[in-house]
């Protein structure tokens, strides 16, 4: 029997606020010695006060507003108790009954709340001793929740993908999953198709990459599929995922919620958000989104939807685009220097700066080729100043000197030549030369024509337009 999946995912981001989620220790993921960004709130001493921050919870709303969910008139803050080692307190102070936002929308699939918690602290696991690093204990974290209305694994990751790019642009996470500042986990089940209920669902941590999320995914609906196809059913339990043999296993049997006894947090206010001066104006404070960009780059510059795409997900990229349109405009003393000049900067900056920078492990920072002079190459293969072949080589030279594109073609007389006595009087020295390839050019072999193309574009040293020169061979030879 065929079954259809079900998928829900929840999603941790740790906020980067200047302090912790309850205190003003530093909230800094970076740091490496254990234990120094740790106070007597996120230790959990008796008797301490915990005070909301409120850079965290404007985070979260940011959230909420971008992805059109409803802001909370009434929020609160809810206990959840369990015990753990990196849980000093032996509760979590979370959100329960009453988070920040509900509902909204990323990427067609609804978001069913998202709140603010705190994280736990981090174990280092040593062969003979576990440490526990409480540097982490008391950041804010936040949690976002989808319905479970995602049908495929490759859906999944593309919603997590752009979740991520959302808190980057928003600039509330760096959501880095490789430091764990994003946590996936899955919610999966199957069903047969055609029915009404939902089938059992099982939870799916340690996702560490958004690979792992698409594949643990697929496993884990192959896996429920066959148990239900040997007529045994779906044990609703939490397993973890295997990347070395990519596999799911069982870690435990699922707790049900009452098991945390979660009650308000006695020691917080509760929040009335629009009676918060400072929450007033958070419309102000949102950026242009990730789709929003997608689809002005795919207005505004004519670019394909992959291209536009690249530059949304790269946002230094993206940049470097604009300011190389922007100075080209410039020069080109019109506010918008046209498609034609979008495509090939487009072009050039994926295809070859990129691919040069990556060579000589460069970022933009270290990047010694200005936005102005990469504007200026641009512009010169659009005047056809150089050839595409020549531009190619200069840019390479721009990224080792930083040098000014004009610069380089002087000096090396890269100048494209347009002159058309100089490349017809090449084009005929080239077929005297190669005579017996002229002549089977004639009797009817084209890739001869190629050849003799080769032999031209060499003896110009690139100077010539390549569609002219090939135009003179096939004059020459035709007449
Ligand atoms: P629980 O009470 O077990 O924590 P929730 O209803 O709170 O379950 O949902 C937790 C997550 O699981 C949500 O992301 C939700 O979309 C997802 N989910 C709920 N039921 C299912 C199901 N039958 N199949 C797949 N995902 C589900
Ligand atoms: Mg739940």
């Amino acid at each position: 029997m065929e079954y259809m999946p079900k998928i829900g995912l929840e999603v941790h981001a740790e906020l980067k606020t200047k302090t912790k989620m309850f205190c003003d220790s530093l909230n800094n993921s970076g740091e490496k010695h254990p234990n120094v960004n740790i106070c007597h709130v996120c230790m959990g001493y008796p008797g301490v006060l915990p005070v909301i921050n409120k850079e965290a919870v404007k985070s979260v709303l940011k959230v909420g507003l971008s992805v059109g969910g409803s802001l909370a008139n009434y929020s609160r803050f809810d206990r959840k108790n369990y015990f753990y080692p990196d849980l000093p307190k032996g509760y979590q102070i979370s959100q329960y009954q009453h988070p920040l936002v509900s509902g909204g929308k990323l990427n067609g699939v609804n978001i069913r709340r998202v709140h603010l918690e705190e994280d736990t602290g981090r174990l280092v696991h040593e062969e003979d001793a576990s440490l526990i690093d409480f540097n982490r204990a008391g950041v804010p974290l936040m949690e976002l929740v989808t319905e479970p209305v995602l049908s495929s694994a490759k859906e999944a990751r593309m919603f997590a993908e752009e979740l991520q790019l959302l808190l980057r642009y928003l600039k509330v996470s760096d959501a880095d999953m490789e430091k764990g500042q994003l946590r996936l986990e899955a919610n999966i089940s199957v069903m047969p198709k055609g029915a009404e209920k939902m089938g059992t669902k099982v939870e799916v941590k340690n996702l560490n990459s958004f690979q792992a999320l698409e594949r643990a995914t697929d496993c884990e609906i192959k896996r429920q599929s066959e148990v239900l196809n040997q007529g045994e059913k779906i044990v609703h339990e939490t397993r973890g995922w295997n990347d070395q043999k990519q596999i799911t296993f069982s870690q435990r049997k699922k707790e049900e919620e009452h098991d945390y006894r979660y009650f308000p947090e006695p020691d917080l206010p509760f929040l009335q958000i629009n009676e918060i001066d400072d929450f007033k104006n958070l419309k102000a404070g949102i950026p242009e989104l990730p789709w929003e960009k997608r689809s002005r780059f795919s207005k505004e510059y004519g670019l394909k939807n992959e291209t536009a795409d690249i530059f949304t997900r790269d946002i230094r990229l993206g940049e470097f685009f604009e300011e190389t349109i922007s100075e080209a405009s410039a020069d080109l003393n019109e506010p918008s220097a046209g498609r034609q000049i979008a495509e090939i900067a487009a072009n050039y900056l994926i295809s070859d700066l990129v691919g040069l920078m990556k060579e000589k492990f460069l970022n933009f920072e270290d990047l010694r080729v200005t936005a102005e002079n990469f504007a200026d190459l641009i512009l010169m293969i659009k005047r056809e100043d150089v050839s595409s072949r020549s531009a190619k080589d200069v840019l390479k030279i721009m990224v080792e000197t930083g040098e000014d594109p004009s610069a380089i073609i002087q000096e090396r007389g890269l100048l494209q030549v347009s002159d058309d006595g100089f490349t017809e009087e090449a084009a005929k020295k080239i077929i005297s030369e190669n005579a017996q390839a002229a002549e089977d050019y004639k009797n009817g072999k084209i890739s001869s024509l190629q050849f003799l193309l080769g032999k031209l574009i060499a003896e110009t040293k690139g100077k010539s337009n390549p569609q002219k020169a090939k135009e003179f061979l096939e004059n020459i030879l035709k007449s």
